[in-house]
């Protein structure tokens, strides 16, 4: 459920209608609904009741300032993956003490500015990342608390890009070799070893390949103990999917994922963190472009939006789908006919959709693509000089401008000219 819904005819962004804010900021644009960020944060949050837990959001989903500053308000953690991400964290007022480390390469700066600011933990990766934190931290007579990412073996059974957890992925230790780098991280200076963590890919769409690495992380957490290792916190990653299309897809919701956890490892008393990131800001969010012609080809129409693949690149990226529906409701029964929708880049692969039956649209109109606030305006870049387009925060009846639109001027003066030219 979210809160983008006709109204009088309209789409609303809560009590905001959507040409409104066209009206105000221009397009293309991105905008988000407070109320849909909260709602997902707390289904997690509820989810997980009666165990002591923490919901980090895995922040590269949705990185803007604002949004972070919306879900830290509600207690929520981050899951951060690079230096940059840290500091957006601590620039929108989450403690250290909620920040959760990931990502298969820090760098020394980066772990040295983790440990300066304050981290709740750093989900280590590597035998080689375990060393190089271990000399960063006793380096500055710290110690550095951390979980080792264990790879499971698990097929998750989504997007080969995005499927994280089996033996061929980058990801995290094999589970086999677990005991062995658990005994070197116990033995190493600077390094406190609090956890386990799994992260087994994105967009999951049932829940049987997390129950499967849940079922691992447990039998594990029993043998590391055996050894003499303190685990009490299991960080069980994200990768809850969201319905892309309406029409036919219903994923698990997060109180059955928040069972099956209870279900795997409730018993073993361990903190649980979890790091979603989709499934918070995912349906939070929407695309709102303008249809700039409509063009007949051979055999096929096209609809040709100031939306572009630099905008939003999960369709040209993973073969996405984004449910795309006009921004004025189409009456009961009204003529639909089939459009492959585009953007302007210079790109064949600059293709939204392709013979998606839509209403009969025309230059003008404005249409919004669903399901765009996670992997939307953090993946977006400003290819073919296209400025990276403004995102916008709804709260009831009030809208904000969170990330401003860059004047062609700004863009251009980004770049410096050598002194011999
Ligand atoms: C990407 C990622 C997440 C979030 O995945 P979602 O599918 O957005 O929930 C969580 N943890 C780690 C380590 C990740 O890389």
């Amino acid at each position: 459920m979210d809160h983008f819904l006709y109204r009088d005819g309209i789409l609303h962004a809560e009590d905001v209608p959507v040409p409104a804010i066209a009206a105000a900021v221009g397009t293309p644009f991105y905008c988000y609904s407070t109320a849909t960020l909260a709602r997902h944060f707390k289904l997690f949050d509820e989810a997980l009741e009666g165990t002591e837990h923490l919901v980090c959001f895995a922040m590269k989903s949705n990185s803007n300032q604002a949004v972070l500053k919306t879900l830290a308000g509600l207690g929520a953690g981050m899951d951060v993956v690079s230096g940059g991400e840290y500091a957006r964290a601590k620039a929108a007022g989450v403690p250290g003490d909620r920040i959760v480390f990931s990502g298969v390469g820090k760098t020394r700066e980066e772990m040295r500015a983790a440990l300066e600011g304050g981290i709740r933990q750093f989900n280590v990766e590597s035998e080689p990342e375990l060393i190089q934190l271990s000399e960063v931290a006793s380096s500055m007579g710290v110690e550095a608390p951390i979980a080792i990412r264990v790879n499971p073996d698990v097929d998750a059974k989504t997007h080969e890009k995005i499927a994280t957890g089996k033996s061929e992925n980058k990801f995290g230790i094999p589970i086999a070799r677990a005991k062995e780098v658990y005994a070197q991280a116990a033995a190493l200076p600077g390094i406190d070893v609090v956890g386990i963590d799994v992260h087994i890919g994105s967009q999951l769409t049932e829940l049987e390949p997390f129950g499967l690495a849940f079922e691992k992380v447990a039998e594990l957490t029993e043998v590391l103990r055996a050894e003499g290792h303190n685990i009490r916190r299991l960080d069980l990653g994200g990768g809850l999917g969201i319905p892309y299309e309406r029409s036919n897809e219903a994923p698990p919701l997060p109180i059955e994922y928040g069972q099956l956890i209870k279900d795997k490892v409730g018993h073993l008393g361990c903190e649980i963190e979890i790091e979603p990131g989709r499934l918070i800001s995912g349906n939070a969010g929407i695309l709102v472009s303008d249809v700039i012609f409509v063009k007949s080809g051979e055999g096929r129409d096209f609809l040709i939006v100031d939306a572009a693949m630099n905008d939003l690149v999960r369709p040209s990226m993973y073969s996405a789908h984004h449910d795309i529906i006009p921004v004025v409701e189409p009456a009961a029964g009204a003529e639909q006919q089939p459009y492959d929708i585009v953007g302007p880049v210079c790109e064949t692969g600059d293709t939204f959709a392709k013979q998606r039956n839509m209403p009969v649209l025309q230059a003008g109109d404005l249409i919004a693509f669903r399901s765009a606030g996670a992997y939307g305006a953090v993946m977006a870049s400003e290819y073919n000089t296209r400025a990276l387009i403004p995102e916008v925060l709804v709260h009831e009846d009030q809208f904000a401008v969170i990330r401003q639109r860059p004047t062609f001027d700004e863009m251009i003066n980004r770049d410096t000219i050598p002194e011999w030219l």
